[in-house]
């Protein structure tokens, strides 16, 4: 008999947190450049130029697709408690920010 794992996950859905986790870690390599080094920067050798806000918006890009495969895997997270959530965080998240303004800018 083969043995599994305790959490009872598939290969599939080991694979797509898997992604989930590394999308998220890219995400925040890239904020820490931007921190470091600015929105406009960028590495010195690449000769594309590519700029962190394009890097940014490139990983963001890469984060939702790997939610959306984890969504549509129905593991049990559901776009209506994302969507849940997202509410609940734009009427919490404004009265602990200091200076930004929390619009939702897209409908998915
Ligand atoms: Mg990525």
């Amino acid at each position: 008999m083969a043995e599994e794992n305790f959490n009872q996950l598939t290969p599939a859905q080991t694979e797509l947190l898997a992604l989930l986790a590394e999308e998220c870690g890219e995400v925040v390599q890239i904020v820490g450049k931007i921190l470091r080094h600015g929105l406009k920067s960028h590495h010195p050798k690449d000769e594309d130029e590519t700029t962190n806000a394009e890097l940014l918006a490139k990983e963001i890009g890469d984060l939702l697709i790997a939610a959306d495969a984890v969504v549509a895997a129905q593991m049990g997270v559901t776009r209506d408690n994302i969507t849940k959530a997202e509410e609940r965080k734009v009427r919490s998240i404004q009265q602990y920010l200091h200076h930004a303004t929390i619009r939702q800018t897209w409908n998915r």
